[in-house]
């Protein structure tokens, strides 16, 4: 396949990754304003735009511009094939994710009114599993660009937030769902299972 197929490989990850979020988004969008209990708001949001702009526009230069083609890494076809196929297998997870987390999720942590606590599903395996999704989506999306900037530094922004916010996130929780919280906590991991 030659570049151009890649990038379009790319794309398709960018545009199914988008399709697959916009119904929830669009559901959370015309709840929220009088659904949430408790918030963690602005300096949370400020990160997460941040990052969403650092990581995105990294991965979109490298898209549509010729910029960052100095950092071509040529890696073999069978890494650029095994990073769409993570990617893919990201993308399935997202959607087993919103759908069992319905309308308990929100772009920025909140809890909602009726916020129910769910265990079921991916979250029986991890605690973040939409996290583990998304992770895999960047990581794939690097391997298949054979981009040493789009594989190497575009992941930093998402990984740091999510390092962070997941302490802040279990905090929130615990102040919500208690004990409930703890005992979850005791039998799953974050990212991975029975790893990390
Ligand atoms: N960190 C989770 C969810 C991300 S969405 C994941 O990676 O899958 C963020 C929102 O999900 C937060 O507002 C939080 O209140 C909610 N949330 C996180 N874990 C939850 C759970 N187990 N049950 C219900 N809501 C949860």
């Amino acid at each position: 396949m030659g570049e151009i197929g890649w990038r379009i490989t790319c794309a398709a990850i960018i545009v199914i990754f988008r399709v697959v979020r916009r119904r929830y988004r669009a559901r959370w969008r015309s709840t929220h304003a009088d659904a949430a209990v408790r918030r963690i708001d602005t300096k949370e949001k400020v990160l997460l735009g941040l990052t969403t702009l650092i990581g995105m526009g990294l991965c979109l230069l490298w898209l549509v511009t010729p910029w960052l083609d100095r950092a071509a890494l040529g890696l073999p076809a069978a890494a650029r094939v095994a990073g769409a196929v993570i990617s893919a297998g990201g993308i399935l997870l997202l959607a087993w994710v919103h759908r069992t987390l319905g309308d308990n999720w929100s772009p920025s942590l909140e809890v909602r009114r009726g916020h129910e606590l769910v265990d079921r599903g991916p979250y029986a395996l991890v605690r973040h599993p939409m996290y583990t999704a998304i992770g895999a989506v960047i990581l794939g999306y690097g391997l298949t660009s054979s981009n040493a900037i789009v594989l190497f530094v575009s992941p930093i922004p998402f990984f740091t937030l999510v390092a962070v916010r997941m302490v802040t996130e279990e905090r929130l929780l615990l102040e919500q769902f208690g004990e409930t919280y703890r005992a979850y906590m005791r039998r799953t991991k974050r990212l991975v299972p029975f790893v990390v």
